[in-house]
């Protein structure tokens, strides 16, 4: 059993921020980083809303490079394996399991994040690889020269449609509405963008193929109208879940998984502090998970100087 003053469940925004106040903190924080080193940023190809890069944004993985660096030179220690396991039952010391290695900390911060929703229709897990998508940035480059359709209404859906048409000789914005749920710049740009059209009050009810995706299966809400529409891609960006299944019984949580905090980012748990999208359902950014790493690192360091 490793022994540790802090340990950080998480390495995207939040975490890396943690890290970087209870690594100047002088409490050597050890953070676990899950199966994605900087979480979604790491897969996000431009960053133009977080402050400090004018002139064109920072791309996600140089974010996260800059951002582990900076926490590395205050003492931080990334350890590149996944959380299995965590005991908060009997209270600090907890108890954290990786798959090579059990941790006794004396406090958590989880900033575990969020990931990706599947529509859950027929033939998407089948193809995950082979023509389903959840990351642009990741899979596009397969698409040059192709048609794609993106699923989907909001921020992700648009920003990664107009980064796919880079690849793409067109790209068909499915939505289960009307209006967008985008914001006002991305819709302006998708807009003006002649790649992607829109095609509106329908979902997806099935990804049909023969090894790779050839089409997606329709149907207009409004009208019931079924139809099959010819692709070679399908990009699902229909929001995010909360992962948080290894706290199950270990700290309070809402309806939907995501860990309920107070506005001193601590847990129901003494000791167990949460940023990031693990609980936040609404802000989202990579501005608001850095600040509530902030809060929960400066909070986890005050509670163990009282404790102590
Ligand atoms: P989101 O805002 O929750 O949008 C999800 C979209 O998927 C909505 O349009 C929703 O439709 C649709 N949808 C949900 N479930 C569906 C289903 N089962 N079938 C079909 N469509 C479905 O998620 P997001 O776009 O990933 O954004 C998440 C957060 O990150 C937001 O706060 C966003 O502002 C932020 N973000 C910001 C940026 C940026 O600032 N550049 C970029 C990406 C993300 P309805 O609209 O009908 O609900």
């Amino acid at each position: 059993m490793q022994k540790e003053k802090v340990v950080i469940i998480g390495s995207g925004p939040a975490g890396l921020t943690a890290a970087l106040y209870t690594g100047r903190a002088m409490l050597r924080p050890v953070v676990i980083a899950g199966n994605q080193l900087g979480g979604q940023i790491s897969i996000t190809s431009e960053v133009e809303n977080y402050p400090g890069f004018p002139g064109g944004g920072v791309t996600g993985p140089n974010l996260v490079d800059l951002m582990v660096k900076q926490a590395e030179d205050f003492g931080a220690r990334l350890v590149y394996d996944e959380v299995v396991e965590v005991d908060f039952s009997h209270g600090s010391p907890f108890h954290v399991k990786t798959y090579g290695e059990a941790y006794e900390a004396d406090a958590v911060i989880v900033t575990a994040g969020a990931s990706p929703r599947r529509l859950g229709i027929p033939g998407e897990e089948a193809y995950i690889g082979r023509g389903v998508s959840y990351c642009g940035t990741c899979d596009g480059f397969f698409f040059r020269g192709k048609e794609i359709v993106v699923v989907g209404g909001g921020d992700s859906a648009l920003e990664e449609s107009i980064f796919l048409t880079k690849f793409a000789t067109n790209v068909r914005v499915i939505h289960r509405r009307e209006a967008l749920r985008a914001g006002p710049i991305l819709q302006k740009r998708a807009f003006e963008n002649e790649k992607i059209s829109f095609i509106w009050n329908t979902v997806p009810e099935e990804v049909v193929g023969n090894g790779v995706v050839e089409a997606v299966t329709l149907r207009n809400v409004q009208t019931n109208e079924v139809s099959t529409l010819k692709t070679d891609g399908v990009f699902i960006f229909i929001g995010h879940y909360p992962n948080s299944k290894f706290l199950e019984g270990q700290v309070e949580m809402d309806e939907h998984g995501y860990v309920i905090t107070d506005e001193l980012m601590r847990t129901s748990v003494p000791g167990v502090f949460a940023a990031g999208e693990i609980q936040d359902p609404i802000y989202r950014q990579i501005a608001t998970s850095v600040g509530q790493g902030c809060a929960a690192a400066i909070q986890a360091e005050r509670w163990l100087s009282e404790r102590d």
